[in-house]
């Protein structure tokens, strides 16, 4: 089996990590001015040329069995001309919904999935007299880890905003008073059949996540339930094979979805060392069509990113500190996510300790 991979960052590096032992052949299509840190020595390397038609992509890859992505931000064309050559999952309709906020927030709304109000604007628009503040003003396309976001709470935050006279198309969201951020990871294969991971609580430090954990502490079979039913609902309805990430605000016995990524996900790395079988096997296994890998865990598992600072822990420090360490190959630049530890505990307040330790040894 031979899949090809639309990215070369750590997702697709994870990814070739999980499917190499399982015999899966592996190739990535990256763009012209890409690192390939992450996936060098991991399989074929083929830079993206737009001159190209898709079969010569096809041919360039070395006709993979079967084409996925990791990451939203693909050229739904090409998805769609690969698809001509050999299956493309996610399929490129689910892709295109999750490429757009007000897109992806109006399907959830069809489905009768709660999400926080929204109304769609046009840089310049006048929007004074439908805000009601506070509310978190995102671009539609291209944001993502907190970016191309402005928090409105007073006119002058607003006056601020309309002053960058900023173009193109925005989502003006209330602000969720939230409890806990948490997100559900979820896989359907090719056969129909659905798995799904314990809800995962995550930490977000300026919009980028900095800690999960999982299961949640403290939430109930009613919310597990809940997130359960909305990712079955999204993943059937979008006919989609893969891992989908639905990330939640919970609020009280509520959960509003503010967001959907169509691949493996950052708040789904805990799976490597918290469960039977990680995100990235599931992945591989709903693509090629075997059967759906155990999600069951034992005791709880953390995760702390690690991002580029001006402190970083050295792999002997973390090893020491029984973590699991996953390094992406990157050289370090400030913010940048250069690796990941998993901490596994039977008692939470232990993993809860043993992450403050590792989060100690890298920047606030
Ligand atoms: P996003 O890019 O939408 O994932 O937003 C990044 C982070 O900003 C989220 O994980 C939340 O911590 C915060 N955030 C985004 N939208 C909202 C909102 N409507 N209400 C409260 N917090 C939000």
């Amino acid at each position: 089996m031979h899949v090809a991979i639309i990215g070369g960052g750590q997702l697709a590096r994870m990814l070739a990590l999980a499917g190499w032992p399982m015999g899966i052949k592996f190739s990535f299509l990256v763009e012209q001015d890409e690192s390939i840190q992450c996936v060098e020595g991991l399989g074929t390397i083929v830079r993206l040329d737009s001159s190209h038609t898709p079969q010569q992509i096809f041919e360039d890859l070395g006709q993979p069995d079967l084409v996925t992505v990791e990451r939203e931000s693909v050229d739904v064309v090409l998805l769609k001309g690969l698809g001509e050559f050999c299956p493309a999952y996610p399929n490129e309709r689910a892709v295109w919904l999750s490429q757009n906020r007000i897109r992806e927030k109006e399907f959830l709304r069809s489905l009768s999935i709660p999400t926080a109000d929204f109304f769609g604007f046009h840089g310049g628009d006048s929007i004074e007299s439908q805000i009601s503040m506070p509310v978190v003003i995102k671009s539609t396309e291209f944001g993502y880890d907190g970016k191309h976001q402005w928090l409105i709470k007073t006119e002058d935050d607003l006056k601020a905003f309309q002053a960058l006279g900023l173009e193109g198309e925005f989502i003006a969201e209330s602000w969720v008073p939230f409890d806990k951020e948490v997100s559900m990871i979820a896989a359907r294969s090719v056969n129909g059949e659905v798995c799904c991971y314990p809800l995962t609580e995550n930490v977000h430090k300026q919009g980028i996540l900095s800690t999960s954990i999982a299961p949640a502490e403290g939430l109930t079979d009613a919310l597990e339930n809940k997130a359960e039913g909305y990712a079955q609902k999204i993943l059937e309805e979008m006919d989609y094979v893969g891992v989908l990430a639905v990330e939640c605000f919970q609020v009280g016995d509520q959960l509003l979805v503010n967001e959907l990524a169509p691949r493996v996900h950052n708040s789904g790395h805990w799976t490597q060392n918290g469960s039977l079988n990680s995100q990235f096997e599931n992945h591989l296994r709903a693509l090629c069509g075997f059967p759906l890998g155990d999600t069951s865990v034992s005791g709880y598992t953390g995760m702390v990113n690690i991002l580029g600072g001006n402190k970083l822990p050295s792999s002997e420090e973390l090893i020491a500190s029984h973590a699991n360490v996953h390094w992406y190959n990157k050289t370090p630049k400030m913010g940048r996510k250069l690796g990941h530890v998993n901490l596994n505990y039977a008692d939470l307040g232990e993993l809860k300790q043993a992450m403050q330790a590792v989060l100690a040894t890298v920047d606030d």
